[in-house]
């Protein structure tokens, strides 16, 4: 059977990103057990609330099983996700997998009611359009280690939005509630062959 996209489905955003992969003509299937990464090439955790993501990763046995994927397959965390990559996060109910050397700040772009889209610039793609981000109580990034590079700043204020080390990439906003494959796409064309 081909290798797949696992799409981390313990609660949250996980179908979306399914549905993307799926346009993009790459298989993709749930991941809810540490048997289920064994035919993945690659992990998406989506967004979602990150207390929780990070309860059922320890129920389920898979803090372990994804730290040992991560040493030799690509991860992109996204929102909530991109909290449970980051080696420090601001709210001790979180423990995040280390996969990324940098600070997580829960809710930092504001409450749900705060929710927003903007126009945000991708470095892999500066002169394509602006990539429509959609940030839902979206995390913030701080401490960055400068062995980690950034892709993208939130336009209004020169934050990272998007970083990646190695073969793992982490963002703030959602790119699968919008039609832009490009993110997905950079990721899998850029990371997958690694
Ligand atoms: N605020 C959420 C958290 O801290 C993340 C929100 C999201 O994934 N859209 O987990």
């Amino acid at each position: 059977m081909d290798k797949a996209v696992g799409v981390l489905a313990l609660q949250g955003a996980y179908q979306k990103h399914i549905d993307m992969l799926h346009a993009l003509g790459v298989p993709a299937h749930t991941v809810r057990q540490p048997h289920e990464l064994d035919d993945c090439f690659a992990l998406i955790i989506p967004g979602g609330e990150s207390t929780t993501i990070s309860l059922l990763i320890q129920k389920n046995g898979l803090y372990k099983p994804i730290k040992a994927f991560a040493e030799n397959h690509p991860v992109m965390g996204v929102c909530a996700g991109m909290i449970m990559m980051a080696t420090e996060v601001d709210d001790d109910r979180v423990t995040p997998l280390g996969l990324i050397p940098f600070k997580a700040l829960r809710n930092h772009y504001g409450r749900q009611v705060h929710s927003f889209t903007t126009d945000i610039e991708l470095d892999f793609d500066s002169k394509g359009p602006a990539f429509p981000a959609i940030f839902i109580r979206a995390p913030g990034v701080d401490k960055l280690s400068d062995d980690v590079q950034t892709l993208a700043r939130n336009n209004n204020n020169d934050e990272a939005v998007i970083i990646s080390k190695g073969h793992h990439l982490a963002l703030s906003f959602h790119p699968e509630l919008t039609d832009d494959t490009r993110i997905h796409a950079y990721w899998l064309s850029h990371f997958s062959s690694s």
